[in-house]
């Protein structure tokens, strides 16, 4: 089912997840561990992230230096397959520009569309390690939005190279874009990042998954600030339960977020992880309780392969 119908046809708050693909050569046991402790909660979708290929330089007899392109999590379709085969839920698998042509990306979308999946989170990637800024592929899409025009021309039976395709049968799949309620890192201003939201929207995305925030009003306000540009499509809350003392700095570095001083100064005065894992759990009940008060149309979950914590959450609020 399309996450929008699921949206449309829920009365309260829906519980989502979005897991990791394992580490290269680790079983799929893993994803299952993840997702049994929370069948409980009838996640309404489950979303995969896609993880594209890193470069290193293996070192080569005589002292060479050899690029090598290691993917370090696939099986991001794979996993999809065999979570709406054992569990019977809808899942997102997310897609990218970073690395694919279009014609690459057109396959990956047809396989998508022959395994039933309903759903895709549609994204740009972040640049390849090493390299300063995003490099769309030779042949590829540039921006998130040039690769949601991709799937809504296939999903009106306008395939690549249309010319050679007869008898065409469109793709039918729900698109979602990110949107970042402390602006995406590059945009100059949050004005900028808002109008290429407003695009990809126009463009027909069909909703809206935010970048994790740990203060409400920063997701209030940019609901606020997207309605009055008419972006009125589904924007969904995206959350992180803080777990460790270090992610008061590895967070903000790496999703470029504020820690509100009041959950800093709570996580200074704790002397262990364990401690700071408890007020990670609080903090984020507070938030999921006022988010599902607001009418939020889902809580999204960010595990990164813990859920015990998000399981803690869930179990107060839904
Ligand atoms: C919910 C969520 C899930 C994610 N999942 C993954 C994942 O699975 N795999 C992964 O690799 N990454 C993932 N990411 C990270 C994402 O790929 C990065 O944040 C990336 O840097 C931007 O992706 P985007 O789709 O927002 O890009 P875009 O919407 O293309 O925007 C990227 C930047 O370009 C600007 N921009 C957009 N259009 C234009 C234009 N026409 N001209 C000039 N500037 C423009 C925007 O303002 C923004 O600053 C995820 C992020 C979120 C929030």
């Amino acid at each position: 089912m399309k996450v929008v119908d699921r949206i449309k046809e829920s009365k309260s708050t829906l519980f989502s997840i979005e897991i990791l693909p394992p580490l290269k050569g680790k079983s799929i046991q893993s994803i299952f561990n993840i997702m049994d402790p929370l069948q409980d909660f009838k996640p309404a979708f489950i979303n995969v992230t896609y993880h594209r290929e890193e470069y290193v330089y293996k070192k080569r007899e005589g002292g060479f230096l050899e690029k090598v392109s290691v993917r370090k999590r696939p099986g991001t379709v794979g996993i999809c397959a065999a979570i709406m085969n054992r569990y019977k839920i809808d899942t997102v698998p997310h897609i990218i520009c970073g690395g694919f042509t279009k014609e690459e990306t057109e396959s990956a979308l047809i396989d998508l569309h022959f395994l039933g999946i309903d759903n895709v989170l549609v994204l740009r990637g972040d640049a390849v390690k090493n390299e300063r800024s995003f490099i769309p592929e030779p042949g590829g899409n540039a921006y998130a939005m040039d690769l949601v025009k991709q799937v809504v021309n296939m999903n009106s039976g306008k395939y690549l190279h249309k010319e050679d395709v007869l008898d065409v049968t469109p793709t039918d799949l729900c698109i979602g874009v990110a949107g970042y309620p402390e602006k995406h890192f590059e945009a100059p201003n949050m004005t900028s990042d808002l109008r290429h939201l407003k695009a990809k929207i126009d463009a027909g995305a069909q909703y809206v998954v935010t970048q994790m925030f740990y203060d409400n009003q920063k997701y209030f306000e940019f609901v606020k600030k997207c309605r009055q540009i008419d972006i009125n499509v589904p924007i969904i809350p995206g959350l992180k339960v803080l777990t460790a003392k270090s992610q008061t700095s590895i967070l903000p570095k790496t999703f470029y977020l504020d820690i509100p001083q009041d959950l800093m100064e709570a996580i200074e005065n704790c002397k262990t992880d364990a401690d700071a894992k408890e007020v990670g759990i609080e903090w984020c009940t507070q938030q999921a309780k006022e988010l599902i008060k607001s009418g939020a149309p889902v809580l999204h979950f960010y595990t990164m392969g813990s859920t015990e914590p998000v399981r803690r959450v869930a179990s107060k609020v839904l």
